[in-house]
């Protein structure tokens, strides 16, 4: 038991098993023939809203899932006029009521997983591992909020203070909260941030990424059914550009979490900089250029493992991927054979096979900027080995996974968001100007390290800044309440996600001291 008594992580499914790949083909055929509709949702109602588009499979662009509205204007303002009557009902609730409803949210998200699963590889591209990891996530990040929420916001904390006067510490909402949220998890961290937001006592404005608004109606919809007042949680799908935008300026906006790019990000902090009124709080998780050392005493076959995990799954699209393998100039030739090998063995197709490793990347944009990337490295770097794709791959967004050596240390100056691993040999003697460069480069989110000796890894850790350090295992994939997830620098804002203190820039505090 820990602080949080017996809390358990959600659980998955297991594909190698008969029964779960059926119910996985039965839930396919069902999204298949769906055609789902997303849009701005307002005190639980779908609005016509503006600009229809539909929706389609990144793996075969010919698929059509379904078809989504932009919200105007009219509907922003209508969702933050909702929001902001509710809110102030829902804050005085406190904590405890409010994670009954968040605990509901978790079992409805299990008792859909399977839908859920197979949207998520449709809409998404991702394989089933990742989308079952994607929804168990989820329902964990309601969880622990819900565990915050009553530790946090159900009672004050008196303070000590001079004797005849009592002093208490009250958390509570700040009011309406924007939350706008990544396609790379666009079930986990939309419902995660939306929790982290209602936990604390705030309601809602939702704005998923654009690529991915159908996952997110379903999400709204399962909180809505799972007791949450729809006033509280509305969704306001669209572009950045207008949106987004309208969102952050808004002056009945009290906060905004954001997951996505580090241009964006700073983007949204110069308008609410500029935005008259109130100064509000800015949460962002961002991007990284996420290194892992290696030194001659790691073990190669972990090695082989954990780099291939780390930069190919989930086609390179987490922000906590690995870019950059620095392994010892003189040792490193074994090492890069095994991972060209490991690479060879890869599956790179149809996501919503139980077969594939690697799904398509999102969408053409990020493809063709990846092509051009790796246009780059065969003229400026070396090409080591690219993975095969299937015949027929050109009807979606498959994207070869790639790994190349590159010739200087500061040869990336950034993200580079997909399958792309590239590597550098560095000169042991030279691991401090090394890791320095990369430091130099001003993000701060995953770091790995690969030794033997924990004198080395003091060292890496000391060079390279990150949110997240993982010693002799795999770089992503970190999980609720064990692994609180965030960057410094470029890389975010804090607080972390999924960890004891990630509510506590959605709260206002308010101290109340009284002389009896
Ligand atoms: N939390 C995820 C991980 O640890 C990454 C989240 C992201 O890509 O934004 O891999």
């Amino acid at each position: 038991k820990d602080m949080y008594g017996d809390r358990q992580n959600s659980l998955g499914r297991d594909y190698s098993q008969a029964a779960d790949r059926e119910s996985h083909a039965r839930a396919l055929e069902l999204v298949d023939r769906e055609k789902l509709t997303s849009g701005p949702i307002v005190g639980g109602k779908l609005r016509a809203g503006i600009d229809a588009q539909n929706v389609t499979n990144p793996f075969d662009r010919s698929q059509v899932l379904g078809h989504v509205s932009e919200a105007a204007t009219a509907d922003i303002d209508a969702a933050v006029e909702a929001a902001a009557e509710a809110q102030v009902v829902w804050d005085r609730q406190g904590g405890a009521k409010r994670a009954v409803v968040l605990r509901a949210m978790a079992d409805a998200l299990e008792a859909d997983l399977d839908r859920l699963v197979a949207l998520l590889s449709r809409e998404a591209g991702k394989t089933l591992n990742d989308g079952v990891a994607e929804v168990r996530e989820a329902a964990d990040f309601c969880r622990y909020y819900a565990l915050l929420a009553e530790r946090d916001f159900t009672a004050p904390q008196t303070l000590k203070g001079p004797t005849g006067e009592t002093n208490q510490l009250f958390l509570h909402g700040r009011g309406v909260f924007a939350c706008i949220s990544p396609w790379n998890f666009p079930l986990a961290i939309f419902t995660g941030q939306i929790a982290a937001a209602l936990a604390a006592g705030n309601a809602v404005l939702a704005k998923p990424a654009e690529q991915t608004p159908l996952i997110a109606a379903e999400a709204v919809r399962l909180y809505h059914k799972a007791g949450l007042n729809p006033d509280l949680l509305a969704l306001v799908p669209g572009r950045g550009e207008t949106v987004g935008a309208a969102l952050v300026t808004h002056p009945g906006i009290d906060g905004v979490a954001f997951t996505g790019g580090t241009d964006t990000a700073a983007a949204i902090n110069r308008s609410i900089a500029a935005r008259p009124g109130a100064i509000i709080p800015f949460i962002a998780e961002t991007g990284g250029l996420n290194g892992m050392f290696i030194d001659t005493t790691a073990l190669k076959e972990q090695v082989i493992d954990d780099v291939i995990q780390s930069a190919f799954g989930s086609a390179g699209q987490r922000c906590s991927a690995l870019r950059v393998l620095y392994v010892p100039r003189d040792s490193g030739e074994a090492l890069i054979e095994g991972l060209k090998g490991a690479l060879a063995v890869q599956t790179v197709a149809d996501p919503a096979d139980p077969k594939t490793d690697i799904g398509p990347v999102i969408d053409p944009e990020s493809r063709r900027a990846l092509e051009a990337h790796v246009e780059r490295l065969s003229k400026e770097a070396k090409i080591i080995a690219r993975a095969d794709l299937p015949l027929g791959a050109e009807k979606g967004d498959l994207f070869a996974p790639t790994i190349a050596e590159i010739p200087t240390p500061d040869f990336l100056e950034r993200e580079v968001f997909g399958p792309i691993l590239h590597i550098y040999r560095y000169a042991p003697s030279d691991l401090k100007s090394v890791a320095g460069k990369l430091a130099a480069r001003g993000y701060g989110l995953t770091l790995g390290i690969h030794s033997r000796i924990e004198a080395f890894a003091d060292e890496v850790v000391d060079l390279v800044p990150a949110g997240n350090v993982y010693v002799n295992r795999s770089i992503t994939g970190a999980v609720v309440g064990v692994q609180p997830f965030g960057g410094e620098g470029l890389s975010g804002t804090g607080p972390k996600a999924g960890g004891p203190n990630s509510l506590i820039r959605y709260a206002a505090e308010k101290a109340i001291s009284v002389n009896i």
